[in-house]
């Protein structure tokens, strides 16, 4: 088995995190290794590491016969390492392995009686998070390609239901949600995405614009970086290019936009500096409108509904399924409901998305109208 473990250097470019990074954004991977200096403050970052850190240590109390690599003594770690692969007779805490210059660490590998060798992650999290699955199939994709015959894969989150009886007893903080049939019928994807994110970091910077992805699995640490580079009517992304214009920033009625940026942060609150962002990035439309448009078909109302067909006359609501503000409501509450199917959601969903869609359009069709009259 040793005689495929690829040597740990400098010159390895890809880890699991990495790879993470990569599918959440090519871009966000090639600022981390060419420009991580342009990561933006994250006050909560170190807490939620030492949480991540705390549940590690907590977990190898399940197997208390566990050795550990310890990073501290590096040289001795990766020692230790080769030493387990060749005699695998006790759990192993945090090992170096790499692959195809894939790095890994492992939390948790258990050997079994049967010679196979089970594989934890441990997450300080109360359940299987899409990402997860990601991080590990990576590394029994790396550990199988090394020889090692690992057998089945666990994610171990906290269980939301332990009480703390006190005295250091954490039995019972754990669960184990066994993934193996996941991982072996996702293993495949793996080259790919090493071959891809190489090719990225073999390029230039991606230009990709902020959106939606900027927040999802991940607060991206760029996003300041990226959000400052944003064009202030980004045209291009339209629905022609197939992508939305993904933040509120030319809009019709400030007030009201900000006041529901604000609500919204209030009750999301992971999201709360980037919508806070936003909302100081709003330009209304509605004064510049009223100041220097009016058409006799308005007939004295400068509301949306009454100026847009006066400047864009082939934007049609009433195409949609969803026509107005109102009937976007109902389509939220109407999805949210527990009784609404899944079938139903998607039609809703897709709904809303045009609406919106057509919403983001009006909006840079008046800009560009008023930016052509001034
Ligand atoms: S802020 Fe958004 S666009 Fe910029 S690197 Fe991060 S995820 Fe990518």
């Amino acid at each position: 088995m040793l005689g495929h473990m690829t040597t740990i250097t400098a010159s390895i470019r890809l880890s699991k995190s990495k790879i993470l990074s990569g599918l959440q954004c090519a871009k966000r991977l090639w600022l981390e290794i060419n420009h991580p200096e342009l990561r933006g403050d994250d006050p909560a970052l170190e807490a939620r590491l030492q949480a991540g850190t705390d549940v590690g240590v907590i977990a190898r109390r399940e197997w208390p016969d566990g050795i550990l690599a310890d990073e501290s003594n590096y040289d001795r770690a990766l020692a230790m390492t080769a030493d387990w692969v060749a005699n695998p007779a006790r759990p192993l805490f945090e090992g170096f392995f790499a692959f195809d210059g894939v790095r890994i660490r492992p939390d948790a590998l258990v050997p079994q009686p049967d010679g196979s060798i089970d594989l934890y992650e441990v997450k300080s999290s109360t359940s299987v998070k899409d990402y997860h699955l990601t991080d590990v199939t990576v590394q029994a994709w790396v550990l199988r390609n090394l020889g090692l015959p690992i057998g089945r894969v666990f994610l171990t989150h906290l269980d939301n239901t332990f009480v703390y009886p006190g005295g250091g007893d954490y039995r019972g903080l754990f669960r184990h949600e066994e993934l193996t049939g996941f991982v072996a019928a996702n293993a495949w994807q793996v080259p790919e995405w090493v071959a891809r994110f190489r090719s990225v970091l073999g390029g230039s910077e991606p230009a990709i614009l902020t959106g939606t992805h900027c927040h999802t699995p991940f607060s991206c640490p760029f996003f300041e970086h990226c959000d400052g580079k944003q064009p202030e009517f980004p045209v291009g992304l339209l629905p022609r290019g197939g992508k939305l214009v993904e933040q509120l920033r030319v809009v019709y009625n400030a007030g009201f936009e900000r006041r529901m940026l604000r609500e919204t942060a209030e009750h999301v609150p992971h999201l709360a500096k980037s919508l806070n962002l936003i909302s100081e990035r709003v330009v209304d439309l509605w004064p510049l409108t009223v100041i220097s448009w009016y058409h006799p078909q308005m007939k004295g109302s400068w509301s949306l509904k009454k100026v847009l067909p006066t400047v864009a006359s082939d934007l049609d609501y009433q195409a949609n399924a969803v026509t107005h503000g109102g009937e976007a409501a109902e389509a939220i509450a109407e999805y949210v409901h527990p009784m609404t199917s899944k079938a139903r959601r998607l039609e809703i969903a897709d709904a809303l998305r045009e609406y919106c869609k057509l919403d983001t359009l009006a909006m840079v069709r008046l800009a560009h109208h008023l930016e052509a009259i001034a």
